[in-house]
């Protein structure tokens, strides 16, 4: 089954080290909603024949729509897309546009996972980060979702931050096994061009933290959380068994989902396409009847291929019968020698029916995938 996302690209004030495409101007919000309905509309025909099982409200901040605003765009998907009764409905919210009125709100929509960008439990790391909440904002809407009966929660932290030290990302990681979602994506920091956290290393102000101490968090990471019961089933996702993230599953097993919202990417049939990054412009080709791709592209097998082997490593593993089944390839023939030696080096394990990584090999992922494949 196939997924959906809408990408909601509002937030208050902007992140630091934020490189998705999200605006602190609010003004366009109206004509905004008109047009992700509109787009919603667009795409229907051509997926008549699709089932879809998971929807994701991203951003931006999407906890900042009123109830008004998200009945609006759930009733255009039920009628466009033919939405399975079990869909996982997901929205990221930001712990600083939380209240009880907004849990009421989500409570009367049909989202059942609510996924919370926190990023630290330590003031001043969130200071840094630019980050509109605190510490304790954090914990308490966290716990105010699981008291009004969201089950299915997962929180974001951030590790390897500038002048973090380990003891400090030990603490933010109690902090948020101690919270006791079923769910923590847990994310190095990474200084993407663009950002204001990219020029502030470019002028000095700020350095990356030591390669070897975000290693070594990274592997504390996986050793505490599994201690503490989470799978790791990504090289950043950790979920409590069966709370997997069925949306994101979607992006590394190759599965399709179709997107909404300017910067928003889809993936249908052998075609990917990214919407073009800029409400105005997004608007004004949604109103005018035209798709708002900002650039398309047309997967061909041998990058299907890699994608799979790529994606799936970073993962759940490869299956090998799902392998022949999409590329009609028999994965351990065609690569017997990268599978011997991610084994002898202990950095995968294999079954009969898939390989997937050791946390060792997690930690070298891009390396192995690089080198071997
Ligand atoms: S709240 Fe999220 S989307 Fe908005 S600026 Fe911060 S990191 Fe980016």
């Amino acid at each position: 089954m196939a997924g959906i996302y809408l990408h909601i690209p509002f937030c208050d004030t902007k992140c630091i080290y934020c490189d998705f495409y999200s605006i602190t101007n609010h003004s366009k919000k109206a004509e905004f909603l008109n047009s992700i309905k509109k787009e919603i509309q667009f795409y229907s025909k051509q997926l008549a024949d699709r089932k879809f099982n998971s929807i994701f409200f991203g951003g931006g901040t999407p906890s900042l729509l009123s109830y008004e605003e998200f009945t609006g765009i759930f009733d255009e998907l039920y009628n466009c897309y033919d939405i399975s009764a079990d869909c996982e409905i997901t929205i990221e919210a930001n712990p600083g546009t939380l209240d009880k009125d907004k849990l009421d709100i989500f409570k009367k929509l049909p989202i059942n996972r609510m996924s919370f960008g926190v990023q630290s439990f330590i003031d001043e790391e969130l200071k840094f980060l630019t980050r509109i909440h605190t510490a304790e904002q954090a914990k308490s809407s966290i716990n105010a979702a699981k008291a009004a009966g969201f089950d299915n929660v997962n929180l974001d932290v951030i590790f390897a931050l500038p002048g973090q030290t380990m003891d400090s990302w030990k603490y933010n990681l109690d902090e948020a096994i101690n919270l006791d979602t079923k769910h923590i994506s847990a994310y190095s920091l990474i200084f993407e061009k663009g950002t204001m956290l990219y020029s502030m290393r470019d002028k000095g102000q700020v350095q990356n933290a030591d390669i070897e101490l975000e290693q070594e968090m990274y592997e504390y990471t996986m050793q505490t959380l599994a201690n503490a019961g989470y799978k790791q089933y990504e090289i950043s996702n950790y979920a409590k068994p069966g709370y997997e993230c069925r949306h994101n599953l979607k992006y590394w097993t190759l599965e399709e989902y179709i997107a909404f919202g300017p910067s928003a990417s889809s993936y249908i049939g052998n075609q990917r396409w990214t919407n073009i990054k800029n409400i105005g412009r997004y608007i004004e080709l949604i109103d005018s009847g035209k798709p708002a791709h900002d650039f398309i592209e047309t997967i061909d097998k041998e990058t299907s291929v890699t994608e799979h082997i790529m994606l799936g490593l970073r993962s759940v593993g490869v299956n090998f019968e799902e392998f022949r089944r999409r590329h009609n390839i028999d994965f351990e023939t065609a690569y017997s020698s990268p599978i011997e030696t991610l084994i002898t080096s202990g950095y995968a394990v294999k079954d009969a029916q898939s390989i997937s990584l050791t946390r060792k090999g997690y930690a070298v992922c891009d390396e192995i995938v690089a080198t071997l494949f």
